[in-house]
């Protein structure tokens, strides 16, 4: 079972607002994630749970309030390579470039080098051992093209990892994902918190799924509505008004 050792604030989020032109999309935000957490960020479509896990990873300034990473304040922080990302798609990465499965693990190592740095065995023996984890380790040589959603995905996983991250911010993959590929994407993540004592933030559009493998969830819609344990969001008025018949929030994406 993984600890959370809540003397380590990984994320801190003091009152912070967003909005794209006019409109606000988040409003007075204060939430905080320490160290080996697993946080499930959930909430309706357009809820602004995108938009609060770019702001964290600094892609968008808050308009109001202050984010610390690490401690830091957001502005001063330096340190990217303690932290990963999964996107749902990797929309700024074209599958179809002839790229092997090693080849795009070894890019997880250039934050921790620098970009024009040549990677090295040690860098190798890291991919490989990341590549080890998500079980994709006999794809290697194969290309990223060649391969199903869910093994990109895992392949992407095993990228981030082999930055040495200490907080892995995920996109829950949708599109096209069957149910047995969700479950070993899952049974992933949560073996990287448990064995490697990863933070997680997840986004999820699955309630009834996520209320069983994250260790708290922060419900966002514009606010944020509540921040618990999953069982006591289970018991919540908000899981009900949201959860509605059928338990997720799978019925319409928008990309
Ligand atoms: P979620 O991830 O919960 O579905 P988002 O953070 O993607 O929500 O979006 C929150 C709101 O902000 C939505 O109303 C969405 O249409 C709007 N939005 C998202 N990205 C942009 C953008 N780049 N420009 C303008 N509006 C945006």
């Amino acid at each position: 079972m993984p600890n959370i050792d809540h003397t380590k604030k990984i994320v801190e989020i003091s009152d912070v607002s967003f909005s794209y032109g006019k409109e606000e999309v988040l409003k007075d935000i204060s939430l905080e994630i320490h160290q080996g957490d697993y946080l499930g960020l959930v909430g309706p479509n357009g809820a602004g749970k995108t938009t609060l896990l770019k702001i964290m990873l600094g892609l968008l300034p808050p308009k109001k309030g202050d984010i610390k990473l690490f401690g830091t304040d957001l502005k001063k922080f330096k340190k990217w390579s303690d932290i990963g990302y999964v996107p749902q798609k990797a929309t700024n990465f074209d599958v179809n470039f002839p790229a092997t499965v090693k080849e795009v693990v070894l890019m997880g190592r250039y934050g921790k080098k620098g970009l024009f740095r040549r990677t090295d065995g040690r860098d190798e023996i890291i991919a490989k051992k990341a590549l080890q984890e998500v079980g994709m380790k006999e794809y290697e040589n194969r290309l990223i093209g060649d391969l199903s959603g869910g093994q990109q995905q895992r392949v992407f996983i095993a990228r981030a990892i082999a930055g040495e991250p200490k907080i892995i911010f995920l996109d829950e993959p949708t599109s096209g994902v069957d149910s047995k590929t969700q479950d070993e994407f899952y049974a992933l993540i949560k073996k990287l918190n448990a064995e490697l004592n990863l933070t997680l933030v997840l986004i999820s559009h699955d309630i009834e799924k996520i209320t069983k493998e994250a260790m708290h969830i922060a419900c966002v819609d514009k606010t944020l509505v509540y921040h618990e344990t999953p069982e006591k969001f289970l018991e919540s008025v908000h899981a009900k008004e949201f959860v509605g018949e059928n338990a997720k929030f799978t019925t319409h994406h928008h990309s």
